[in-house]
């Protein structure tokens, strides 16, 4: 297992304490505004709106994950329908990610297959684009099953994400060329074992070039999603040598990460989308920012320190 690695397995293992949980949530305020655009709809609307002015657009992303009740996950729906209502009435492009955990996968596939339906239809009306983020090792093959049902069903703006750390996603991405789905590639944010995992940051940097040329190659709209300076240049660099046209790929990055180099991109020309979270329930996602880089651990130290 290399550093970073075990940097973020150890990050991710303290982040279950409740007393870090604790700690994070009264003291953790500068943190969370760094990375998670607001607490409201209205705040997250704002925060697109500044985006836009730099050329850069919007996925919209309610918090919230790993439901354990049906009356959670309908609530979490009932949120996501007014989002996609909400983004209807704007005038630039309308794009939201969600997780099938906070819509019911973990009480039954077949809940979180019909609510996201639902949001779907709702999508439909308004020309908006609907990404299944994804989670955990061990709800993947769940969540692409609900993913197929739904592209059996006739939805064409719906698409996944495959993430490179993994070894199955090749295979993955082979069993989504047929349907013709459009991919978001990520490095993949989990602590996942050596098992399904390369543990090797070569490994999953390679896989990750390998995933998005493959995908590119065989005509899936492609979302590079990734901070990293080094894939980023060669992704521009390969599209160009090949032809590829740039209404067939975008990049996507965090919001809050590397902001710069975002308008940079969109002024360059290329399609560049950054990734918004909003909403109370930011723990989970906050706890995988911090893992994923050393240097945000001394944010969080300063954060914490000064309140
Ligand atoms: C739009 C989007 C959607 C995502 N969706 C999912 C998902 O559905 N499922 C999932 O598992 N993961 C998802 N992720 C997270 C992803 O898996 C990675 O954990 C995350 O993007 C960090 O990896 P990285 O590719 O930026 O590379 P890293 O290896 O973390 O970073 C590579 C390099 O990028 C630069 N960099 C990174 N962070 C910063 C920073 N804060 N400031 C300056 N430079 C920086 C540095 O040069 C760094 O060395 C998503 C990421 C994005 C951008």
């Amino acid at each position: 297992m290399d550093w970073n690695q075990s940097y973020r397995a150890f990050v991710l293992a303290v982040a279950q304490s409740p007393r870090f949980q604790a700690l994070l949530r009264t003291r953790g305020r500068r943190l969370v505004r760094r990375f998670v655009a607001g607490d409201t709809l209205e705040e997250a609307l704002r925060a697109v709106d500044a985006l836009e002015q730099g050329g850069v657009h919007a996925i919209l992303d309610l918090l919230g994950e790993m439901v354990t009740s049906e009356e959670q996950a309908r609530k979490f729906q009932e949120e996501l329908i007014g989002l996609v209502r909400a983004l209807g009435g704007r005038a630039y492009p309308r794009y939201v990610s969600l997780k099938l955990s906070q819509l019911g996968l973990d009480i039954s596939e077949d809940l979180a297959a019909d609510l996201l339906e639902e949001v779907l239809a709702e999508a439909q009306q308004v020309d908006c684009f609907v990404r299944i983020d994804m989670e955990d090792s061990p709800r993947i093959d769940r969540v692409l099953k609900v993913y197929r049902q739904l592209r059996e069903a006739g939805y064409t703006r719906l698409g996944v994400v495959l993430q490179s750390y993994l070894k199955r996603s090749e295979r993955d991405l082979e069993s989504l060329i047929p349907l013709g789905t459009p991919v978001r590639i990520v490095k993949g944010a989990y602590r996942e074992p050596p098992e399904v995992a390369f543990q090797d940051k070569r490994l999953v940097d390679a896989q990750f070039l390998w995933l998005c040329k493959k995908s590119l190659e065989n005509g899936l709209h492609t979302a590079i999603a990734t901070h990293d300076p080094v894939l980023i240049e060669e992704m521009k660099r390969w599209v160009a040598e090949r032809g590829v046209g740039r209404e067939c790929f975008e990049f996507q990055m965090l919001y809050g990460v590397r902001p710069g180099e975002q308008r940079r991109l969109a002024q360059e020309g290329y399609t560049v989308r950054a990734y918004v979270p909003y909403g109370t329930d930011w723990y989970p996602y906050l706890s995988r920012r911090i893992a994923e880089r050393p240097e945000n651990l001394w944010f969080v130290a300063r954060s914490l320190l000064q309140g």
